[in-house]
């Protein structure tokens, strides 16, 4: 019996990774991904109900869920080194004439791209990764190894013939796809956008829940084998090496035989880059032989045997033609140069965004400016100064606007933001319509056939203002609009109907309210069955709802206080949409916990918290997020801190290990 379950473990697991595999690295998926959840949930499921076989390498790991407060600092055990910059080719000539004066043989180069995103240390001890260290300042850095694991093009497993104990160092990085993605979620979920790719790739490295690490979908590049020993003579070798083992190195990578095919190399990516699907910002240079690289060495600050080449950010001067003002689906004001049309970087810039006032101030951006248009590591160009010669002396400066442009109500400016907001949530027309489009949306109502130009259209007719008008459309109604065929027409009111069934916490995540994620949206649900319980928490109340801190909790409450939106519920639950939990939505598999409440802390070794919590769910126990007299157990992982202290202080908690929780479910 055990033996047949550990034999489906091991199968699950196998094809979870290629199906990972599938999807990360070939880019060719084989399943679905809600196929690809029932099977990680089955071995979820079985991982918790057997955790004799765990495997820190299990795919269910890749899915994190374990959070981390403070990344212990590690020491590196060999010292993470910068590289020394050159900005033309003269730097390389020099370089290259100091190295011959060492070396009086002929020199090799490994050419690869300078990925820009955030460098990493990894530790692979027998085959299996043990540790991931951040740069830091070259001698320690930050342990990140639980949110390194989710990231999915890291082998966590090693093939073939690898040495015993080494350090494989490389480069996090985001697609600038999913970099695009990740921003849209965020404007979707009514946050601001982050800036670069670069800055997110990092900051999401020291993000301590590593759940939310793997939704980020970060890549990575090896370059660099690191030990005392090498199992080849050469950098290409070793790189070829790492590959056979598993790791994903570039497929750039060049060897070039002398400094005119480097610059080849260097010509070609300057103007190529920028159709790789990821951001670079220059070229490393790397003395192949590893023989050479040693008599080279290093300096003070960086090997001697290496050299970065920085692409210069490419600049051009047009004039300004005028500034306009976008407003967002959340209602945030984005300014806007229009220019008088120049090439930039391959393609044709007519526009540049000047982020906010602020930026338009320090740029003391006047009325027909010739400016300097640069396209660095951001996706949009930027302004990044003027020429103030050539302005006109009457030439008056640029002054923010005060109202919406779209709806003419008074902007309000978050101060540490210094964003501009349109506050007229219910009745701006791109809000309004951005709300419309966010109800039909696939994580939300999913009303399919209903597209944003199709809602732009009912909103310009009047016939939809708000999600709850889409239950009393008619397909007569929809007919007489562009395009709309009968069958499209018959398909939109099938959808709509449809959506009557889908489940509580879509609906909730649907109805737009400001902070009030996919995530959020479902812890919600745990703890609040129906939109009227919900309505009737305070926010003391909503804060103690895990993950749930006073930002949401009063952006709820405030959605809650307008009349507006309560009509707006009071028709939707009329016309059948689903405001209350669904029975089937929390399987119930025995009422082992009922009535107790339970927390979990420290590093968990035996389940995710995702999974325990689910556990105590199914079996019929609450959460919640903080120790206090209400708590009837804490579950402890390893290296637990201030909550089990303080549930000691208390006395009247239970505490208990891993093991002794699920003995709780499994009697
Ligand atoms: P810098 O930060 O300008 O000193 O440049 C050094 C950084 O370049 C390293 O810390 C790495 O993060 C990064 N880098 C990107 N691509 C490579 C590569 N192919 N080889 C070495 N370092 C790289
Ligand atoms: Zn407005």
């Amino acid at each position: 019996m055990s033996e047949n379950i550990q034999h489906t473990i091991e199968q699950l697991r196998k094809e979870l990774h290629q199906h990972n595999e599938n999807y990360y690295l070939l880019d060719e998926p084989s399943i679905s991904d809600m196929d690809f959840d029932l099977l990680l949930k089955k071995l979820q499921d079985l991982e918790a109900k057997y955790p004799e076989f765990h495997d820190d390498n299990s795919p269910t790991i890749r899915v994190g869920g374990g959070v981390t407060k403070i990344f212990p600092t590690v020491q590196h055990q060999f010292r993470m080194y910068s590289l020394d910059n050159s900005y033309d080719f003269n730097d390389l000539e020099d370089w290259e004439k100091r190295i011959i004066k060492t070396i009086d043989e002929p020199v090799e180069f490994v050419a690869e791209l300078k990925y820009d995103g955030a460098s990493i240390s990894i530790l692979y001890e027998n085959g299996k990764l043990t540790e991931a260290v951040t740069r830091g300042d070259g001698f320690q850095g930050d342990e990140i190894t639980a949110n390194v694991r989710t990231i999915s093009d890291i082998p966590l497993k090693l093939v073939g013939d690898f040495p015993e104990r080494f350090f494989m160092r490389g480069e996090i990085y985001l697609t600038r796809k999913n970099f695009a993605k990740i921003n849209k979620t965020r404007e979707e979920e009514g946050f601001d956008p982050f800036m670069n790719p670069r800055n997110t790739a990092s900051g999401s490295l020291k993000m301590q829940d590593s759940g939310e690490v793997r939704k980020r979908r970060l890549s990575s590049v090896l370059y660099q084998f690191v030990s005392a020993e090498a199992p080849a003579e050469t950098h290409w070798d070793l790189l070829h090496k790492a590959q056979d083992w598993g790791f994903k190195i570039s497929d750039q990578a060049k060897l070039c035989r002398n400094l005119d095919e480097i610059k080849e190399f260097i010509n070609f990516w300057d103007t190529e880059r920028h159709q790789l699907p990821f951001e670079i910002d220059g070229i490393v240079l790397k003395v192949n032989s590893l023989k050479q690289q040693r008599q080279l060495g290093y300096t003070a600050k960086s090997p001697r045997w290496a050299m970065a080449y920085k692409f210069k950010a490419e600049k051009v001067e047009t004039q300004l033609q005028s500034v306009s003002y976008q407003v967002g689906r959340t209602g945030a004001i984005t300014p806007v140069a229009n220019l008088k049309p120049v090439l930039l970087a391959g393609t044709t810039v007519k526009r540049a965004s000047l982020h906010n006032e602020d930026i338009i101030k320090k740029l003391d951006l006047h009325e027909q400016d010739f400016v300097f248009v640069e396209k660095g590591g951001e996706i949009i160009p930027k302004i990044v100064g003027v020429n103030t010669e050539k302005r006109s002396s009457d030439s008056k400066e640029i002054e923010y606007i005060k109202n919406c442009p779209e709806c003419g109500t008074e902007l309000v400016k978050i101060e540490d933001q210094a964003i501009h907001f349109c506050p007229n949530e219910l009745h701006c027309p791109p809000q309004v319509v951005g709300r419309m489009i966010h109800y039909v949306s696939r994580k939300a109502l999913n009303i399919e056939n209903l597209g944003s130009e199709t809602i732009e259209q009912l909103y310009r007719e009047k016939l939809i203002e708000n999600p709850a008008d889409f239950y009393t459309l008619s397909k007569e109604q929809l007919l007489p609009l562009e395009r709309m065929a009968e069958k499209s027409a018959q398909n939109i009111i099938s959808g709509i109907e449809k959506s009557k069934e889908v489940a509580f916490e879509k609906v909730l995540y649907g109805i737009g309210i400001k902070h009030v994620g996919e995530t959020v949206a479902k812890k919600l649900v745990k703890n609040f069955s129906t939109i009227d319980e919900l309505k009737k928490a305070s926010v003391e109340e909503l804060c103690q709802v895990e993950d749930i801190g006073i930002k949401i909790a009063e952006s709820i409450s405030d959605f809650f206080s307008n009349s507006e939106n309560i009509l707006m519920l009071e028709r939707l639950k009329s016309y059948g949409v689903q405001l209350e939990k669904g029975e089937n939505t929390n399987e119930i598999l025995s009422n082992a916990l009922e009535g107790k409440t339970f927390l979990f802390t420290g590093k968990l070794a035996l389940f995710t918290r995702e999974s325990a919590e689910e556990m105590v769910e199914k079996h019929g126990g609450k959460n919640i997020s903080a120790v206090s007299k209400n708590l009837n157990y804490l579950v402890v992982g390893e290296k637990a801190g201030s909550k089990l202290k303080k549930a000691q202080d208390i006395g009247t908690i239970t505490i208990l290990d891993e093991q002794q929780f699920l003995d709780l479910i499994e009697k």
